[in-house]
């Protein structure tokens, strides 16, 4: 089906693409404003919230304190962390439990009545807010997801697939987006003064990864490709410990496990991160993850001990991770989990001021596929829903404050379409195999023949564009950035450079840095 517009959908108030935690969040908080919320699956339920283990971060005990959120998240952050925004997240944190405790979110408690916080890797406290163990995520969604339902100003719409934005004079006016399927595939045209995207991340563009396959960095394909400024692409955090049992996407085993003291193992019982960092198993992401791969690609395998520190309240305590283990025939109250490596959170995305807004006019963007400078060059565990959640409520706010102004809105051109494929095989592997835990000029070239070979077979189509763009864009920059920090591991620049810079680019400048790889991109 190609440049037919079947339909024109004047929405009142603001369009949010993405029925995740920041999407849902983002349009309880404009309410009573009138909010179209569109997603291509069952909002609340698909995407990476509903899969979230941890919790969410929050300085909440009385022995913590915004400040040491605030610092520990600039120390995994590796230099690149925007202060003011960390800080300005760390102070907004108890609040929005709070909101979420209003909306009806079932977080754990004490004995005593209050909330339960439990700890993860690199959180100097306990300061992380849960659910039923590990069900943080999809509890969260399915209350948001009602509370949405519920709001008559929402106008939830599920099983549209957005392809492109549509812009006018500048101005990124409504999306187009497509419903059905085969021979009743329709195109909508939506049209709204406000357009927020919260589309999620992209690891569904790698081989090995945590993420649901409708993550696959869409929104941010489309964003570049509307012209708006990247930032970061090049930081992919790998989660550690996967559950290796051959499964698309890989089940995770929560990084609350090594809080609890589960240990990490190769095949002969041995531990071996307390010969890497003074932190052992709790050290930083990029670190156990980095350790975790050189042992498997070293002819090893690796194992998450639970038996010790959990045994047989695994079922109890983390009853999703008890699931997926028991789905391979593994016990792990009683048996180390295979764990490997695998693409699970994207740092960057399309560049966000603190109000959420982005490089265009009528564009905002909340989720993990804004970039606000919050997580730098690695995430801190459990600061990215808190992220949603915070920027969900300021875009929430810097929306309703600006809708007043009419905007004209001419019609743009449709987009070209064709049959919904999931990402291709090819570019999955190149990713995983070239933009993974290490990387080197000589691969991220590879890579950028791959990508460019798979957008030439897509004979121009929307949605894979979207995918391409967004591909290219963590390639250009992986290859841009002559150094290894945080998640960003160069085997050909190993030294971490004395000044951090944050990656600016435009899908323009990603393709200029293609063509001269050894240019920098623009700061
Ligand atoms: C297994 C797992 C465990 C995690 N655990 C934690 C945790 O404990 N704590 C924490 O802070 N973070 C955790 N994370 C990360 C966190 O879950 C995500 O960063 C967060 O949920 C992102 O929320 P979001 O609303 O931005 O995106 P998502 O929840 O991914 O939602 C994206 C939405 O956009 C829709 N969408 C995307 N593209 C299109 C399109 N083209 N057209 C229409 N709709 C589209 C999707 O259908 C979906 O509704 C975890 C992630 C995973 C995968």
């Amino acid at each position: 089906m190609t440049g037919r517009i079947d339909n024109i959908v004047e929405c009142d108030g603001a369009l949010v693409l993405g029925g995740g935690i920041a999407g849902l969040f983002t349009a309880l908080k404009l309410a009573p404003m009138p909010v179209t919320v569109l997603t291509g699956a069952r909002a609340g339920a698909a995407g990476s919230s509903a899969w979230a283990q941890g919790g969410i971060a929050a300085a909440m005990a009385p022995d913590d304190d915004w400040r040491a959120h605030a610092a520990d998240t600039i120390a995994a952050g590796a230099g690149l962390c925007d202060a003011a925004i960390v800080e300005m997240v760390a102070r907004d944190a108890p609040d929005r439990i709070a909101d979420l405790l209003d909306y009806g979110a079932p977080f754990d408690r004490k004995a005593d009545g209050s909330i339960a916080l439990g700890r993860e890797a690199a959180h100097s406290k306990a300061r992380i807010v849960h659910v039923k163990g590990d069900r943080d995520g999809a509890e969260i969604s399915a209350t948001l997801a009602a509370r949405a339902t519920a709001t008559p100003s929402i106008r939830l719409l599920e099983g549209y697939h957005a392809v492109e934005l549509a812009v006018a004079d500048g101005r990124v006016t409504g999306l187009f987006a497509r419903c059905g399927s085969g021979a009743g595939t329709r195109l909508v045209l939506f049209r709204a003064r406000a357009v927020i995207l919260a589309t999620g991340g992209l690891g569904a563009l790698y081989a090995v990864t945590t993420n649901p396959l409708e993550a696959r960095g869409e929104g941010l394909g489309m964003a570049a490709r509307a012209g708006a400024m990247i930032a970061d692409p090049e930081f992919v955090q790998f989660h550690p410990t996967a559950i290796d049992i051959g499964r698309d996407p890989a089940p995770l085993a929560t990084e609350a496990l090594r809080g609890e003291g589960a240990t990490l193992i190769d095949e002969n019982g041995k531990r071996f991160m307390t010969a890497i960092h003074a932190d052992a198993e709790l050290a930083p992401r990029d670190i156990v993850a980095r350790a975790i791969h050189r042992q498997i690609t070293g002819g090893h395998k690796v194992f998450l001990d639970c038996r010790t520190a959990v045994g047989l309240t695994f079922a109890q305590h983390f009853p999703t991770v008890f699931a997926s283990c028991q789905s391979a025939g593994v016990d792990p109250a009683t048996q180390p989990i295979p764990v490997a490596p695998a693409a699970h959170y994207h740092m960057g995305g399309i560049a966000s001021d603190a109000r959420g807004r982005s490089s265009r006019d009528g564009l905002w963007v909340v989720g993990e596929c804004a970039a606000t400078g919050l997580h730098g060059a690695n995430r801190l565990a459990s600061n990215s829903l808190l992220e949603g959640l915070v920027f969900g409520a300021r875009v929430a706010e810097d929306v309703r404050g600006l809708l007043a102004a009419g905007i004209d809105r001419p019609v743009p051109p449709a987009p070209l379409l064709a049959a919904l494929q999931p990402p291709p095989r090819l570019l999955r592997e190149a990713m995983s195999r070239h933009a993974g835990l290490e990387r080197d000029a000589s691969g991220l070239m590879q890579l950028l023949d791959v990508i460019a070979r798979v957008e030439q077979a897509g004979n121009g189509e929307a949605a894979l564009l979207n995918i391409t763009a967004t591909a290219r864009l963590v390639a250009a920059a992986a290859l841009a950035r002559q150094e290894s920090r945080g998640s960003h591991w160069r085997n050909d620049f190993p030294a971490t450079e004395a000044q951090g810079q944050r990656t600016l680019l435009t899908l323009a400048t990603a393709q200029a840095v293609t063509q001269h790889p050894t240019r920098r991109a623009a700061p």
